[in-house]
């Protein structure tokens, strides 16, 4: 139980989950502040050993049935993963590419290239805020310059509703992209196939973009699980940290081998 500060009210919190049992469940991972540390630039983060041999054993453990779900594009995931896996969920599931290597991109993004420009104008004055363009949405990250935060979540806003594109705020960036799928709507669409079908869907992640993805594994049977303090969630589990979520994962590995 968690006592919320705002109201004093008692509410139930997520509570720590056992590990999974591998054979019986679908994995979608969020990336960055789940299986990856979070950095001051989305550039900094890249391969890593330990992780590449968690997902290896994982892609085993679980014959397959394993998704990394991001904001990342596609491009961006194989390189930090090394290519290792094969489906994604980039872009937060605007773009998705399935298990056996079809790319399905959604419609709508003829209104980037205006949004684009917008954004650039906006920050070409501010060496410290990061545009970055990846295609089917387009992110203003302010982590160096924590103070624009509010003038840039008006820029995103302004364009948004100028150009009818959906405003999605995450951890010290702001994003701009088309008004499609969401992280949960690539759940879904990964386990209408193989070989993720008929499993149980379970979705670890840390972001906001990520409660779509626990809403719909629990809807699915399933359940999230949700990595580090950020709250209200819908996620019936909680991990404290993204090394106690790697150690869990290493926990679900143990009872195969
Ligand atoms: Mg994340």
């Amino acid at each position: 139980m968690t006592i919320t500060a705002r109201s004093s009210r008692i509410e139930p919190g997520p509570s720590l989950p056992e590990p999974p049992r591998p054979g019986r469940i679908s994995l979608f991972a969020d990336l960055d502040g789940t299986l990856a540390p979070l950095e001051i630039t989305p550039d900094r983060v890249g391969p890593d050993p330990a992780r590449r041999r968690l997902l290896d054993e994982l892609e085993v453990a679980l014959d397959g049935r394993m998704a990394v779900v991001s904001g990342r594009t596609l491009e961006d995931l194989d390189r930090v993963l090394e290519g290792r896996v094969r489906a994604l969920g980039a872009v937060h599931g605007l773009i998705r590419r399935t298990a056996d290597g079809r790319v399905i991109e959604a419609r709508g993004l003829e209104r980037m290239g205006e949004a684009l420009e917008a954004v650039r104008a906006f920050a070409k004055d501010d060496r410290l805020l990061l545009v970055e363009n990846k295609g089917a949405a387009i992110a203003l990250h302010y982590r160096r310059r924590p103070a624009a935060a509010a003038a840039c979540l008006a820029l995103a806003r302004e364009v948004g509703a100028r150009l009818d594109l959906a405003v999605q705020e995450g951890d010290m960036v702001v994003e701009l992209r088309p008004r499609g799928p969401d992280k949960g709507a690539a759940v879904a669409a990964f386990m209408s196939e193989p070989p993720f079908a008929g499993f149980k869907p379970v979705f670890i992640g840390d972001d906001l973009t990520d409660e779509d993805g626990f809403r719909a594994a629990q809807q699915l049977g399933g359940y999230g699980v949700i990595v580090g303090p950020r709250r209200p969630t819908v996620a019936r589990y909680a991990l404290p940290s993204i090394a106690a979520a790697r150690a869990w994962l290493q926990e679900a590995l143990k009872a195969v081998r």
